[in-house]
């Protein structure tokens, strides 16, 4: 395996599947089928996950509540999803961990670095919920920064597309698709791979980072053991 301490990122969306909203237990099912291969291996495995299928801080804005408000729904919303995932895990006879930023010490633990760290070593799959814990955040600079905190080697980022391409491919026919990029090279052609927030972050602290179709099974082990799927975004 090319790596040994992974952060996943796996975006709220994602987990909606063939639905409009919500949570997919088929979906949910598959990504924990994904996980285990890579965790049966022996790599250990921190995951981020949105809240996007349930709620979203800028979309409760533009309907005229207060950001601070939606955000904190928002925050909420990730911890639903971790508890799922958690699950799907669980039913796979994966140990878990669920660690939230905001405090709701019944449902999950508190982020703690050094406990993560060590559910970690002793092979626990650790998901980080509540995003940041702070509003005007994303759940990208969550994973960014606990993938920092933990000293994972690498972000793979799981999305719906394939990896970053020269333009949109859903729009661009002729868009071709980076299978290495420099952060310097995104930032001049204005590529998105996170936001800039997050994306700075990375660069920053020289954190790779794998934008990979995590809809493809079998992909995220391909990812974690050096082939080259998707784009990896380096020095
Ligand atoms: N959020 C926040 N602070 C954070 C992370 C998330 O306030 O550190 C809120 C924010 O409102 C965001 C929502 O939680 O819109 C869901 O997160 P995100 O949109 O990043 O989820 P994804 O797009 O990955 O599903």
């Amino acid at each position: 395996m090319q790596y040994k301490r992974i952060l996943l990122k796996l975006s709220g969306e994602a987990l909606m599947g063939e639905r409009q909203y919500g949570i997919d237990p088929k979906r949910l099912a598959e990504y924990a089928t994904d996980i285990k291969e890579i965790a049966d291996q022996g790599v250990e495995v921190a995951i981020v996950i949105g809240g996007g299928n349930i709620f979203r801080g800028v979309a409760g804005a533009s309907n005229g509540m207060d950001r601070v408000q939606g955000d904190h729904m928002g925050m909420l919303a990730t911890v639903i999803n971790g508890l799922a995932l958690q699950s799907a895990l669980e039913n796979k006879g994966i140990q878990t961990r669920l660690q939230s930023a905001i405090k709701i010490n019944e449902v999950a633990e508190p982020f703690i670095r050094r406990r993560a760290i060590r559910h970690l070593e002793k092979g626990r799959v650790v998901i980080f919920g509540g995003g940041t814990g702070n509003p005007y955040f994303t759940t990208d600079s969550a994973a960014v920064l606990r993938a920092i905190e933990i000293e994972a080697d690498v972000i793979l980022k799981g999305t719906r597309v394939d990896g970053i391409y020269t333009s949109d491919p859903e729009k661009d026919k002729n868009a071709t698709k980076f299978d290495f990029i420099s952060f310097d090279d995104v930032l001049k052609k204005g590529l998105k791979v996170m936001d800039t927030t997050a994306f700075t972050l990375s660069q920053e602290n020289e954190l790779p980072i794998v934008v990979f179709d995590m809809n493809k099974r079998g992909n995220l082990y391909k990812v974690v053991s050096g082939e080259n799927v998707g784009t990896t975004v380096n020095l």
